[in-house]
């Protein structure tokens, strides 16, 4: 099975050649947790949880990690605020962050390290950068040294002007050039900080990546992750350091081979986040009622590069599709085990085109094979579920007494009108259900059979 990516360091869509096809190995940036995440970070995941799914599909091993960045200074400020150590909001949103994944029917990464658990690989990818000239030390922060490595900016093709606007920092003055950029700062006595030989201090955001992919994957590795966002800085950075740090000066893909970026999420065409206050996260969702894999499957809606607008309306057609898709699974009672229908594989395959295994699930659906759309939808991970518990046939509790109350009412108005045939099959519906009726002085009454 051959599959191709756009690959966001060669521009292209190619063809898809692993390292090592006995074991593939893949890196996505993960959340900073000071904060609860909403659902324009959780695009990444699922995308990246899919691609994911596709890769163990056609190879026998794949390690994907994504890690936890914990060490940071909006969690410094968080920490602060709510008076509490850095580990509390750290633990509490990380808890969060996968409660949601699994939520979103994302599997957890592989390995999902955390900044703060690799600092001594920071340190030591500092000494090799200041060893081999790409680094240096001043007033306790350590710099990557932005021109000794004249091939910086090769991913996003930013020119030095744009890469010294989009760093979008006060220039300090103990910087060798406006472009550089710290891999180490100091901290203050009430600053969480780590001894090290430049002084007591905190990794800046970059180098954490670096460290976490080479001690979890190896280098080169086969996929690097992240939301288009990303690309400049954090990402350009990260190759700078890695390859820098192995003296691969002249071959950026000497740290990931393939780059794979997700468009953003819009609200009325603008991005998803925090600071717009246009955001929703999938626990506000989820406290709605709305399931996890309506969630996701309103995320895989479109093309994973586009932009994606959330609305209401897709939401209620994610809803309505996974219902109907469930109807089918439930009407076929028990569905066959079957491998994913070639078409849906092919659509994935093609840079994961979920809008075009969208289509193909209705196609399935249409034809009326059940096993197919169930093969179909494990491989994005969707219609995994009971059918009878998707659709609220289980559990009674979950559904809303209204329907049975109106069933009841329909009931008492068929027998005022003497249709019995009609009272009768109401009352067989509801034991069908699971519910007893029993008429009383006081009207009819329910309980669970
Ligand atoms: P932030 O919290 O903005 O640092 O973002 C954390 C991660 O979520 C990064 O990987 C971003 O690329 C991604 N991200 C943030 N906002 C969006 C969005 N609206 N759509 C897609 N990805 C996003
Ligand atoms: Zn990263």
């Amino acid at each position: 099975m051959q599959l191709r990516f756009y690959n966001s360091l060669t521009r292209s869509k190619d063809i898809f050649t692993p390292l090592d096809p006995h074991h593939l190995r893949i890196y996505a940036c993960g959340p900073t947790v000071y904060d609860t995440a909403h659902i324009g970070n959780f695009r990444m995941a699922v995308v990246f949880d899919v691609l994911t799914r596709l890769l163990r599909h056609v190879y026998p091993r794949v390690t994907y990690v994504s890690n936890i960045t914990d060490v940071d200074d909006k969690i410094m400020d968080a920490a602060v605020a709510a008076n509490v150590p850095i580990e509390q909001i750290t633990e509490k949103y990380t808890k969060i962050y996968n409660d949601d994944l699994q939520a979103l029917k994302c599997l957890l990464p592989d390995i999902q390290p955390r900044a703060t658990d690799h600092i001594s690989q920071m340190i030591n990818l500092c000494e090799n950068l200041i060893s081999r000239g790409h680094a240096y030390v001043a007033e306790g922060h350590v710099l990557f040294h932005v021109p000794s490595f004249p091939a910086y900016g090769g991913l996003s093709g930013r020119s030095r002007d744009d890469q010294i606007a989009g760093a979008r920092v006060d220039v300090a003055p103990y910087k060798k050039d406006a472009a550089d950029f710290v891999l180490w700062k100091p901290s203050t006595e009430t600053q969480v900080g780590w001894d090290s030989p430049f002084g007591r201090g905190r990794p800046g955001w970059h180098i954490e990546c670096s460290a976490m992919a080479e001690e979890h994957l190896g280098l080169p590795f086969d996929i690097h992750g992240g939301g288009a966002d990303l690309k400049f800085p954090h990402h350009e950075n990260e190759i700078a350091q890695s390859c820098c740090a192995h003296g691969h000066t002249h071959d950026l893909s000497y740290f990931a081979k393939v780059w794979i970026h997700n468009g953003f999420l819009t609200v009325e065409g603008e991005k998803m986040s925090k600071s717009l206050g246009n955001f929703t996260t999938a626990q506000d969702l989820l406290a709605k009622g709305v399931k996890g894999e309506i969630i996701r499957f309103a995320l895989l809606a479109g093309h994973y590069r586009q932009p994606l607008d959330w609305t209401n309306h897709g939401v209620h057609q994610a809803k309505a599709q996974l219902d109907k898709f469930y109807k089918l699974l439930h009407a076929q009672d028990h569905v066959e085990q079957a491998s994913p229908p070639h078409r849906v594989l092919e659509a994935l395959a093609d840079d994961l085109n979920t809008p075009k295994v969208i289509a193909e699930l209705n196609a399935l659906y249409n034809a009326g094979d059940g096993a197919g759309l169930k093969a179909a939808g494990a491989l994005i991970g969707i219609l995994q579920d009971d059918p009878r518990a998707w659709l609220g046939l289980d559990n009674m509790s979950d559904v809303d007494a209204d329907w049975i109350n109106d069933l009841i009412n329909a009931r008492t108005v068929a027998k005022k009108n003497k249709d019995f045939v009609m009272a009768d099959s109401i009352r067989a519906e509801l034991l069908h259900h699971g519910i007893v009726i029993e008429d009383t002085k006081d009207g009819t009454i329910w309980r669970r059979a």
